[in-house]
């Protein structure tokens, strides 16, 4: 049997089975909270119910679609059930889904503007409509020397902002000729709590671990700036180069938020580059009444990044970058091979994106974030975060007043940690039953010293009889 093109690329085909697969996966969001949120099947199972070869000849969908749910679905922990309160979401709409197929439809490269220009410019476009919703100051719209970029994750922003602050500290030394850390080193700083991406991040910029200071946070898990004030002039004085500074809006753990006001005054007295990292709480700034915490501080910062793909309704993946001068960052990131070169970007005046982030190649992101905020809205969205944030602080007043148990810390936004009085197993015990169980799903972090239990509530299905469900379950499950 050949090539039949139409079952690759076949308008009436894809018409009809894209229905199909539409359907099936507006069945599957109807019928999500029935389901228990956490799969049990064991490590090769999924694996197990595969044949071990790729099929030679084509097999129609309907028979995909059974596999699918056969012994894909039940190998799934259900990320956008109501239950959900895991990690921190990473929440969907059905406009961002349907961008998502327009993208993969369209199937362009926007690596350069050349590529095509409508993928670059509803970026630059759709990024400054964000900042603007954010209330980010204007340091970072793309009119000005700054500017946004989607990335497809907070942890690959973050190494972006890096990269460019590296070659901004050492003017393009270590571009030519590598990093050199036996010699004033440059150094990386972060709170306790900071996301793991920042070690990371140090560790492929070639920095080092050894170089990472991460500095003691307060009682609430925020970062102690004071501290960070001592760590920088210990190591100016000793000759090593501050060179990035990372402030948490929203911890992983706890949801704390770092002082970036305080942290900035420090990393501008050294020339050190400010990060602020505020991939799952950004979004919350877009209701004025949350945003002077989130955005505090963010005039003085280099880059700020936070995660659309989180909180915000769009899918998975989607972080928005902002820098305030785009110069370091496609210094750092540029390459222009023969085969791209082209008179639109000789000429200067478009943004060519694969000058900053890693791949050459890019899609066409923006398209979801476009639709989800054209038709949701920006109150709609606002109303989500709003309600979230509600159900967090009346999930607290209930564990509250539940003498076994403690609240950690109160509720940032929408996230809730709290324990067992009775201590770390106890509540660790407690976590694996009620997730077990299937009708809620949480995590767990170090939090104030203690094992806690995390609630986030983010998920786009979720509802307030959900989070009062979810508190049945955990006391059901002692
Ligand atoms: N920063 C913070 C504060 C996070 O909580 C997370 C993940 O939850 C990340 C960074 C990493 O996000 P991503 O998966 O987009 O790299």
């Amino acid at each position: 049997m050949g090539f039949d093109p139409a079952a690759a690329f076949d308008a009436e085909r894809f018409r009809r089975e894209g229905r199909a697969v539409v359907d099936w996966i507006a069945d599957y969001w109807a019928a999500l909270a029935a389901r228990p949120v956490q799969t049990g099947v064991e490590p090769g199972w999924v694996r197990s119910q595969l044949p071990t070869a790729a099929p030679e000849t084509p097999e129609p969908l309907d028979r995909v679609l059974a596999d699918l749910d056969r012994f894909i679905v039940p190998g799934l922990t259900h990320w956008q059930h109501p239950a959900f309160f895991g990690y921190f979401p990473a929440n969907a709409s059905g406009p961002s889904i349907l961008g998502e197929l327009l993208s993969a439809g369209l199937g362009v490269q926007g690596m350069l503007w050349a590529t095509s220009p409508a993928c670059t410019e509803l970026e630059t476009h759709v990024l400054d409509w964000l900042y603007d919703l954010l209330g980010l100051p204007e340091r970072f719209a793309s009119a000005g020397t700054g500017g946004g970029v989607i990335q497809d994750s907070a942890s690959s922003g973050l190494f972006c902002a890096l990269v460019a602050a590296r070659e901004r500290a050492t003017r393009l030394e270590s571009h030519a000729h590598g990093v050199d850390q036996s010699t004033r080193p440059l150094v990386v700083y972060a709170s306790a709590d900071a996301h793991s991406s920042v070690a990371k991040a140090a560790t492929l910029a070639g920095i080092g671990r050894d170089w990472v200071r991460l500095i003691a946070t307060d009682a609430r898990g925020a970062m102690d700036a004071a501290a960070l004030d001592r760590a920088l002039a210990v190591d100016a004085q000793a000759g090593r180069r501050p060179c990035f500074v990372v402030a948490t809006v929203g911890t992983t753990a706890s949801g704390a938020i770092d002082p970036v006001p305080e942290i900035a005054a420090t990393a501008r007295r050294h020339g050190a580059w400010l990060h602020v990292d505020a991939a799952w709480a950004g979004a919350a700034a877009i209701c004025p009444e949350y945003r002077s915490e989130i955005v505090a501080g963010a005039e003085q910062a280099d880059s700020w990044g936070f995660n659309p793909h989180k909180w915000l309704l769009v899918n998975f993946d989607c972080h928005a970058l902002w820098v305030a001068d785009r110069e370091p960052l496609v210094q750092a990131l540029a390459a222009r091979p023969e085969y791209l070169r082209n008179r639109a970007s000789e000429a200067g005046g478009v943004i060519d994106y694969s000058d900053w982030q890693v791949p050459l190649g890019r899609r066409f992101r923006a398209l979801k974030l476009w639709m989800t905020l054209r038709m949701i809205g920006a109150e709609p969205l606002r109303e989500r975060i709003r309600d979230h944030v509600a159900w967090a602080a009346e999930f607290a007043d209930w564990v509250e007043a539940d003498p076994r148990f403690e609240l950690l810390q109160p509720p940032s936004l929408s996230l809730v940690t709290f324990a067992l009085r009775a201590g770390d197993s106890p509540t660790a015990a407690l976590l694996e039953r009620v997730n077990r169980g299937g009708r809620a799903f949480l995590s767990h972090a170090q939090v104030a010293g203690r094992h806690a239990l995390r609630l986030a509530i983010g998920g786009t299905l979720t509802d307030r009889a959900a989070v009062a469900a979810a508190w049945d379950a955990i006391r059901g499950a002692l």
